[in-house]
């Protein structure tokens, strides 16, 4: 089999509400660039990564020239003919990696006619655990969806465990002041005392705040304390807080896994399989967590079916996941594959068991949300659209008026 061309959609599907995190804001949407790369047997891997639009299309198209020719089943190659790691120094190519390393995955899997997870050493579990990832929210354009008091987040989350059953939960912070947030993590808490609890502010605390929050929330059933503060050394410096410290921000790659073994600053290495640029180097990743009594989890960086799809195979072979999976998924209104959404089941999700990643395009729905980006363009990511001009510190003093 060979590579005999690389396509890239950019689509953008609506979001239930505006999804506010440290940095600014989902505006209502996510933006995501769907990957396609057809062999010469006619078969088509899929892939996916983040944002870009018109200039992810072009770094994707960019790579055409290196992909012709190139046999998908060849993984390790593909590592050092796109993204070696010092010539990544100048053309920052992980990501792209990511997508073609998924389609190579998908392809692989068409041609033999079995699942991905099949050839990254078979599955451990036919479904996936999700946490009910909250996040405060800016109203939607008819006025609705607004979560920024402890009621209504505490409603939000009441709606999603029913709808999708979750037990584990995950509030995204550093938005409001911390003490305002701790509040509304306090309140989550006291609803479900038999659930469990994740805080994520994205590094956005000083390391003295993140203690006073730590300290503040030893009593709760915390699973971890996701990136409080930011930097290894930041973090080193909470772990006597006696909450375990989760991160997908500072050890996204086997440099900084080796830095943090050798000298310990993060309990559980939450691994996205676009950072660490595919879904093989997540699994390796884990072999060295589970090596030396790390906790691994799946991190989630905003998916349709495709890349959701990677994180299932991926939580699906993984001895050591401990931890429930984080999923953007359930703020989606729709996707771009057959069948629209899959559901979740008592907080899970089915692990696809069909060639490949599992998952197929919805041609009209792509068409569909192709016209929509046309018609929207991409949006800022690192901005607020309720506070104009506004950007964050690290550590941020500049938190949004919570009244
Ligand atoms: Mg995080």
């Amino acid at each position: 089999m060979k590579i005999v061309d690389i396509r890239a959609t950019t689509v953008t599907v609506p979001l239930e509400a505006p999804l506010r995190h440290s940095n600014g804001a989902h505006w209502g949407r996510f933006v995501r660039t769907i990957v396609e790369v057809e062999a010469d047997n006619g078969l088509i891997g899929l892939g996916e990564l983040g944002g870009g639009g018109e200039s992810a299309e072009a770094a994707i198209r960019g790579l055409r020239e290196y992909l012709v020719g190139h046999d998908p089943f060849a993984l390790e190659a593909l590592r050092f003919a796109i993204a070696n790691p010092t010539a990544s120094l100048y053309n920052n190519r992980t990501q792209l990696l990511a997508a073609v390393e998924f389609a190579c995955l998908d392809l692989i899997g068409l041609h033999l006619g079995v699942p991905v997870y099949d050839l990254l050493g078979g599955k451990l579990r036919d479904r996936v655990p999700f946490a009910s990832y909250l996040f405060f929210r800016l109203a939607d354009q008819a006025g609705r969806g607004e979560v920024r008091t402890p009621d209504q987040l505490v409603a939000h989350a009441k709606e999603l465990r029913e709808a999708h059953g979750f037990t584990v939960h995950k509030l995204k912070g550093g938005v409001f002041p911390p003490e305002y947030e701790l509040e509304c993590y306090r309140a989550l808490a006291s609803v479900w005392p038999d659930d469990r609890f994740r805080y994520d502010p994205n590094g956005s605390m000083s390391v003295a705040e993140a203690r006073r929050f730590g300290q503040a929330i030893r009593d709760l059933p915390n699973e971890y304390f996701e990136d409080p503060t930011w930097g290894l050394n930041g973090m080193r410096q909470l772990r006597d807080l006696g909450i375990p410290l989760a991160t997908n921000t500072v050890v996204v790659n086997f440099e900084q896994l080796a830095t943090n073994v050798r000298d310990p600053a993060v309990d559980v290495i939450l691994l996205d399989t676009t950072f660490w640029g595919g879904i093989r180097p997540c699994v390796k990743a884990a072999a060295v967590c589970e090596t030396f009594q790390l906790g691994v989890a799946v991190h989630s960086s905003g998916e349709l079916g495709i890349q959701l799809a990677t994180m299932l195979h991926l939580g699906a072979v993984l001895p050591n996941l401990t931890y429930a999976a984080d999923a953007h998924y359930h703020h989606l209104r729709d996707d771009v594959i057959v069948g629209g959404k899959m559901p979740y089941v008592d907080g899970t999700i089915a692990v696809p068991d069909g060639p490949g990643l599992g998952v197929r395009l919805d041609r009209e729905r792509v068409a569909r949300y192709a016209e929509l980006y046309r018609e929207l363009g991409g949006y800022p990511y690192d901005r607020d659209p309720a506070r104009p001009g506004w950007y964050p510190l690290i550590p941020n003093d500049r938190w949004a008026d919570p009244s």
